[in-house]
């Protein structure tokens, strides 16, 4: 995109990731003289170290394992070389695809490392000097990074980042976390070969999701030869004298004071995720943060400072860090600052998913939610007995081995699991373990907005021979 260093604008967006380049554009094509800065390469998280990479990766991984498993090929050495210069060619294309986006909706781009200065004033720095740039409006777009481990010797362990870096994989790596993208690099990585051990601070992984298809992920990571250490708590990390350039991290062990020491050439942190506010400031142009460090932002995503707003993984606003919530907040201030404003789409139906395998999709209320929340749910009077109510939600599981793991002669289970309403039949949660479940739950997304019934997928015909037709007679 060409540079045009022109000192005033409309809107400058600072952070070119998902949120950013979602407000940028839009913006851009409402007429908007618009600035998009990034330090790093366009794209951000989701396109560079998210995302994008990740689920190449997820292609490879299976495609590898299926080639050795049921097409016999001699071995799958070479895998992983194959599959990371395949992903870096696609994030390669995707650069271009998004400087291309940007450049026809007139966006203009500065490369380097932005931060407030005051009111509508910009500083960017780059490796030739300093600018100063104004605007009438400012959108904090600047995502979010790794947490690293609150331990000593956390310097030694890589994160999720890195992993898209690497040419060449470690014989065995510890992943400290049980998140999604613990699991998702677990369930990756094990399938490229890697030998790795999770290690969990919670009594299962997954804890955000409903703990059905977290025990079938649990299931799945150990058919793939992670193991899995619940309850563990890394407390320092140190170099391995005995395994010449490994690690050994120590984890005390369901509340033992005795740690363990578990031993691998790498770790990775993926306890969570930081907001990247330093450098940006804040405190100058008096944009404040909420209790968990992210900008705090009101429900039009105005920070406490006039003409700045945050949107995507920064802001306190973004319960689920995802790149269509990023991408929506971004188009959604965009429409308010310079179109004829728009409403934010419904951020209590969000489908989430873990591509790891086979995948987890899920959408609505866990199983635990639904019972929790059921009073509010249920209308129920003063003195209505809450057991007795939270026994009307109904749930129904179905499980089956799909074609796809019968031909892999895998005999994985699959399963589908709805939370319903036991009175009117209304589905409040699904959630589905296998590889087809990213792209069937989206469409039942918009179905439980809508206020599906069970009834209604008994009475819909199925697509044969296919996952979804399970769904229809659960
Ligand atoms: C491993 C992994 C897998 C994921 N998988 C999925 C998935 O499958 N589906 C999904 O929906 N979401 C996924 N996510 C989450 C998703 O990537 C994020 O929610 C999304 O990218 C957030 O977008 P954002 O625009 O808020 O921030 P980012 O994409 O992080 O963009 C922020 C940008 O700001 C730039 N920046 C920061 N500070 C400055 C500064 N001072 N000056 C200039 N530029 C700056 C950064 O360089 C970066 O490019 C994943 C995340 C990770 C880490």
């Amino acid at each position: 995109m060409p540079a045009n260093p022109a000192h005033a604008f409309d809107l400058i967006v600072i952070g070119a990731g998902s949120a950013g380049l979602a407000a940028a554009r839009r913006s851009a094509q409402l007429g908007a003289r618009t600035l998009l800065i990034d330090r790093a390469q366009v794209g951000g998280t989701c396109v560079n170290r998210g995302c994008v990479p990740k689920k190449l990766l997820g292609y490879g991984a299976a495609w590898s394992q299926t080639m050795v498993r049921c097409l016999r090929a001699a071995h799958a050495a070479d895998a992983w070389a194959d599959a990371i210069a395949r992903t870096r060619a696609e994030v390669a294309r995707l650069h271009e695809a998004h400087f291309a986006h940007q450049a026809e909706a007139g966006v203009q781009w500065l490369s380097g490392a932005a931060s407030l200065r005051g009111r509508g004033i910009v500083r960017l720095q780059t490796d030739t000097g300093k600018t100063t740039l104004r605007a009438r409006q400012i959108v904090l777009a600047a995502g979010a990074r790794p947490t690293p481990l609150p331990t000593p010797g956390a310097d030694l362990a890589c994160t999720s980042d890195d992993v898209f870096g690497w040419d060449t994989l470690p014989a065995s790596l510890i992943i400290a976390g049980g998140g999604v993208i613990a699991v998702e690099m677990a369930s990756t990585l094990a399938r490229f070969g890697v030998r790795v051990t999770v290690l969990t601070r919670d009594a299962r992984v997954l804890p955000e999701f409903d703990a059905t298809v977290a025990e079938a992920a649990a299931q799945s990571l150990a058919g793939c030869g992670v193991e899995l250490i619940p309850n563990a708590d890394v407390v320092r990390v140190e170099r391995d004298a005995v395994n010449g350039g490994g690690v050994a991290v120590y984890a005390s062990i369901d509340g033992s004071d005795v740690p363990r020491a578990l031993r691998a050439q790498r770790v990775l942190s993926a306890i969570g995720r930081t907001p990247n506010i330093a450098g940006l400031g804040l405190d100058a142009a008096g944009v404040t943060l909420d209790t968990h460090g992210r900008i705090a932002v009101d429900r039009h995503f105005r920070t406490r400072a006039r003409g700045v707003h945050a949107v995507g993984d920064i802001c306190g606003a973004s319960r689920l860090q995802l790149t269509p919530v990023a991408a929506a907040q971004g188009r959604y201030v965009a429409e308010r600052l310079f179109g004829k404003g728009t409403r934010l789409p419904d951020m209590d139906t969000v489908p989430m998913a873990v591509f790891c395998d086979p995948a987890i999709a899920s959408v609505g209320l866990t199983e635990a939610e639904a019972r929790t929340r059921w009073p509010e749910l249920g209308k129920r009077g003063p003195d209505t007995d809450k057991r007795a109510l939270a026994d009307r939600i109904d749930v129904v599981v179905r499980r089956f081995v799909s074609l796809e793991q019968r031909f892999a002669g895998s005999g994985m289970e699959s399963l589908i699991k709805l939370v319903c309403n036991a009175r009117s039949g209304r589905v409040l949660g699904a959630h589905i373990v296998d590889n087809a479940a990213p792209e069937i739950i989206p469409a039942l997304a918009v179905a439980v907005r809508m206020g599906v019934r069970l009834k209604h997928l008994h009475t819909t015909v199925g697509l044969h021979p296919t996952v979804a037709e399970e769904l229809l007679s659960m």
